[in-house]
């Protein structure tokens, strides 16, 4: 359900600059994420369309938090909306507050009625390619992320002359979720998983028309000597509390030898992608001029030699590395080093960057 008529500033800018409408206000330099202003229909005062035990301005505003929340905790993304509450806020206010804040698009979420069934969604009609990219983009992404809660017809993409799509200076799209006075279309609005579904889709549709891609998940694992079946090494290793500087309980060590015996720490991989690797170990003089330091990475094992006479008591990097998934032996202290002093195994940290 909307308001609207009036002037057509949206036509006019357009016509004026010979192209697509641009924003009022230019965007600042140092603001690298891209503006997202999200409009929950109605409120306050103004409950929208009402039947079947709901309100329109209750739905939109549910719709719309969550896209910010879903947006906001997996993309780099600025959001402003027009109202976080069941606040009273006219189409004009709505409008100015993007175009001043300098938004890139502006999305409104509303619930349809007057008798019908399904989604549609409204761009203005003699709009930019920006806008009409923003539609394709946002309806079927809408509409799949329905169709995961319920079964939704599919009215398609439509142009409507409405306020917030003339004055918007951005490319925007005004969302008609199902049907308040139809029933079928109510139990599902009744739904807080289909809410959830809708606003999963708003959410993809958006992101993709931004070219948002998530950021990798975090990861950060550590595996101490002492870790239960993460750490191995033979007899000819001994345990040592000597230094302070030791990560948790004690650590291990042994002397420089021309074999192979090394020491190794085991870490189960979540998914193959590029990981830095530190390790810890207490520092004194009598140890290893040049320790090395094994890591199996995808490519193969990488040695790095460290010098464990100083700079102990801390992480230090070996590097960034690309690891295979997998749970395996994953960095080793090696033995093998013709440098003087005892060779230290600790503690290894990998995260994912
Ligand atoms: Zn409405």
């Amino acid at each position: 359900m909307l308001g609207n008529p009036s002037v057509r500033r949206r036509t006019l800018l357009a016509g004026a600059a010979g192209l697509a409408a641009a924003p009022f206000l230019a965007r600042p330099a140092f603001a690298a994420n891209p503006r997202v202003y999200l409009d929950p229909g109605h409120g306050g005062t103004d409950p929208g369309a009402v039947a079947n035990g709901l309100q329109e301005k209750a739905l939109t505003l549910n719709i719309a938090l969550q896209i910010r929340n879903i947006l906001q905790a997996n993309y780099a993304v600025d959001i402003r909306m027009s109202r976080t509450t069941d606040a009273t806020v006219s189409l004009a206010q709505r409008t100015d507050d993007a175009n001043a804040w300098g938004a890139d698009i502006f999305v409104s979420v509303h619930i349809n009625s007057g008798g019908g069934t399904g989604f549609e969604s409204y761009r203005y009609p003699t709009t930019d390619a920006a806008t009409l990219a923003l539609h394709n983009a946002l309806h079927p992404r809408v509409l799949s992320g329905m169709r995961t809660a319920g079964s939704v017809t599919d009215r398609g993409q439509k142009t409507a002359n409405f306020h917030v799509l003339r004055e918007s200076a951005m490319p925007a799209v005004l969302t008609e979720n199902l049907f308040i006075d139809t029933v079928a279309d109510a139990n599902l609005l009744k739904s807080a998983a289909f809410l959830t579904a809708t606003a999963q889709g708003h959410a993809n549709g958006i992101a993709n028309h931004l070219g948002l891609s998530a950021p990798p998940p975090s990861f950060s694992t550590i595996v101490d000597n002492l870790t239960a079946g993460r750490f191995t090494a033979s007899a000819n290793w001994g345990t040592s509390t000597y230094s302070g500087q030791r990560y948790g309980t004690d650590y291990r060590y042994a002397s420089p030898v021309l074999a192979s015996d090394s020491a190794w720490f085991k870490v189960n991989i979540p998914a193959t992608a590029n990981y830095r690797v530190d390790v810890w170990h207490a520092a004194d003089p009598g140890y290893s001029a040049s320790a090395p330091h094994i890591v199996v990475t995808s490519g193969g094992n990488q040695t790095v030699n460290i010098d464990q006479r100083t700079g102990g008591g801390a992480w230090r990097s070996l590097g960034t590395f690309n690891l295979a998934a997998g749970d395996r032996n994953l960095v080793g202290v090696s033995r093998w080093t013709s440098a003087a002093g005892l060779v230290i195994a600790d503690a290894v940290r990998i995260t994912r960057v």
